[in-house]
């Protein structure tokens, strides 16, 4: 299993540290942005498998950021899933409204979290 490319959007630098490591600890390859503005540029160099996207970031929103990826045709059919402290019911709603493919919360539970980036993965192969 595993080995897909997760790109891991996060402005916090700790929490980007642990997410990174619990994935590649579970053998997915990881890339990182700090800001929506390179977490752009790097899924339009590399297409990664999933993108784990913060919604709030220094330059704009995670789900500013969501549109970019949507309106442009070599990252539009990528699996971008909201990675959030935003934890209400309507927020989850919100999220899904605003085209995401799904929404996971933090802080991340590193027992749990492996499982479900390995649904997320799942469902993105299934052309979801
Ligand atoms: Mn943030």
């Amino acid at each position: 299993m595993a080995g897909e490319l997760i790109l891991i959007v996060e402005d916090n630098e700790k929490n980007l540290k642990l997410v990174r490591d619990v994935l590649q600890f579970k053998g997915y390859r990881t890339l990182e942005a700090g800001t929506a503005t390179d977490a752009i540029a790097l899924a339009m160099q590399h297409a990664p498998d999933l993108i784990l996207m913060d919604i709030q970031l220094p330059d704009m929103t995670g789900i500013t950021a969501l549109e970019r990826l949507r309106a442009e045709p070599s990252t539009a059919a990528l699996r971008v899933v909201a990675l959030t402290a935003f934890a209400m019911r309507e927020d989850r709603e919100r999220f899904l409204a605003a085209g995401f493919d799904g929404y996971l919360t933090k802080p991340i539970d590193i027992k749990l979290f492996p499982e479900l980036i390995r649904q997320q993965c799942e469902l993105g192969r299934h052309g979801e």
